[in-house]
């Protein structure tokens, strides 16, 4: 299933993000901010277990989601301030790693580094900030598959019809929490209005 976001915080926060004057730590901050309203609505219904905690009442059972079971898989280099947001609510999840480069002439990604830790029977949580065509959150998504998650959760910031289209004819059983569904790729398969390159905008990176 796919949830977008409905939460007029979330539109005014993306709107910041189209916004072109918003300087990298701005923009990091604002994907931060938007990552952490994903995951509250992504876990609203995750199981909670009890946990003895010292309170000032002393020993006591409280709520916690068991977070040592969340692996944050991220996508190098746009998905970072995503995954610092998410490990930011969850300090004890693993994190993991994969970096993809788009090529500029096929639109194709191409996966050349993935560092996963152990990912079997664990909830992953896939962060990304924009799916354009699909195809780096397929390639993604088939990669963690073989690792034997118990189940797969993707956050993303925007996405174009097409592309999330594609990413949930493959894998359907993997829900999508995404805080703004674009009109459309243009012809070099970036998303319209979109905010250009997320990567860049994060980094500063010029070419
Ligand atoms: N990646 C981006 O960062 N932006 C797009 O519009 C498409 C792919």
């Amino acid at each position: 299933m796919i949830y977008e976001l409905s939460n007029p915080i979330t539109k005014t926060l993306v709107t910041h993000l189209r916004d072109q004057r918003r300087d990298a730590i701005r923009f990091r901050h604002t994907i931060a901010e938007l990552t952490k309203q994903l995951v509250y609505e992504a876990l609203k219904e995750f199981p909670l277990l009890q946990k003895k905690v010292i309170t000032w009442t002393g020993e006591s059972s409280c709520d916690t989601i068991d977070e040592q079971n969340i692996v944050v898989v991220t996508v190098l280099r746009a998905g970072m301030p995503m995954l610092d947001s998410v490990m930011e609510l969850l300090p004890e999840a693993h994190a993991g790693f994969l970096a993809m480069k788009r090529d500029e002439t096929t639109h194709q990604s191409v996966l050349y580094y993935d560092r996963l830790p152990d990912c079997k029977g664990k909830t992953i949580l896939l962060v990304d900030p924009m799916v354009a065509t699909g195809g780096s959150m397929v390639d993604a998504l088939k990669l963690i598959k073989t690792r034997e998650p118990l189940k797969i959760i993707a956050l993303n910031i925007i996405g174009s019809p097409e592309g999330l289209d594609v990413v949930n004819s493959a894998y359907p059983d993997v829900d999508i929490y995404i805080a703004q569904i674009d009109e459309r790729l243009n012809d070099d398969k970036y998303i319209i209005p979109g905010l250009g390159d997320a990567g860049d905008r994060s980094y500063n990176t010029v070419e």
